[in-house]
């Protein structure tokens, strides 16, 4: 039904294209740029919309001004991010060369963000507060970058997607949505072989909840024992030239892999529990 009703909306917006002789015909080419960038405290953002979905574009700006305050407790953009708003989940796929993930509803780049439109999230639409999550998630990616690399090479930088996920999760307090601890800890003991922190590829896409819900709990664990002044030094000092490998080794003082194989033992040991979190996993 979704689909014959996009085709129906498609086959309008290219008569009505054809009409006002604009030959506007693509999904992409339908988006448009707001007249003014919009600014908040974090940075600047060029919005770019389909011009029938007004209501849902200006939903995007709220979310975005809402986000503010709780992203400049990492920092603020050095760049302008554009926006993009598009219309349903096959022009985010599009638009972002993924396809098979379903639950995917935006994907920030560096300077870069594409939206799902709110009306069209499945199978119910998106609240303001739902759009508000997200965009606070996804612009934590989008700081992060700006703040850890230049445009040319934040990609070499080899972040891991524990790191990403969970301080994007983190920041937008997503715990409610993921696995618990106890239940992380018997997920494991019932799949040994699920590395959702090393090897995670396969689980994002199969187990998306034990993945995210792995880098959440990693990502939280890494505040709670280094402190959040740390994980700043971490992301600045990949500007200076290292990959993350190198940065975590020199800010947090011992290598990601080493940290990760604390956690993990944290977690099947249950160091959770009775108010240990501080103490040594080797004490455990
Ligand atoms: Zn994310």
């Amino acid at each position: 039904m979704t689909g014959a009703r996009s085709h129906i909306r498609a086959g309008l917006v290219a008569a009505l294209c054809l009409l006002l002789g604009t030959g506007c015909l693509g999904p992409r080419s339908a988006l448009a740029a707001q007249a003014a960038p919009l600014e908040t405290g974090l940075g600047v953002f060029i919005l770019e919309s389909p011009s029938r979905k007004e209501g849902e574009a200006a939903m995007l700006q709220v979310a975005i001004e809402n986000a503010t305050p709780r992203l400049t407790q990492w920092g603020r953009l050095t760049q302008p991010v554009t926006v993009r708003l598009q219309p349903d989940h096959g022009a985010l796929e599009r638009a972002t060369g993924r396809s098979g993930y379903e639950w995917l509803r935006a994907w920030a780049r560096y300077d870069l963000l594409d939206v799902q439109a709110p009306d069209t999230w499945h199978p119910l639409k998106a609240s303001q507060r739902d759009l508000d999550e997200l965009l606070l998630h996804e612009l934590t990616h989008t700081v992060m970058f700006q703040l850890a690399a230049s445009s040319s090479d934040w990609t070499q930088k080899k972040i891991p997607a524990w790191f990403r996920e969970g301080m994007a999760s983190y920041t937008a307090e997503q715990a409610y949505r993921w696995p618990t601890l106890e239940q992380l800890a018997r997920t494991l003991e019932d799949n040994p072989d699920w590395e959702p922190l090393l090897q995670p590829e396969e689980l994002f896409e199969q187990q998306m909840q034990v993945a995210y819900g792995a880098a959440h709990h990693a990502f939280v664990f890494l505040m709670n024992r280094y402190g959040q002044d740390t994980v700043k030094r971490l992301i600045h000092a990949m500007r200076q030239g290292p990959d993350f490998q190198t940065a975590f080794a020199s800010t947090v003082g011992l290598p990601s892999e080493a940290f990760l194989r604390d956690f993990t033992r944290y977690v099947r040991l249950r160091g959770f529990k009775g108010g240990r979190l501080l103490q040594s996993p080797a004490a455990l």
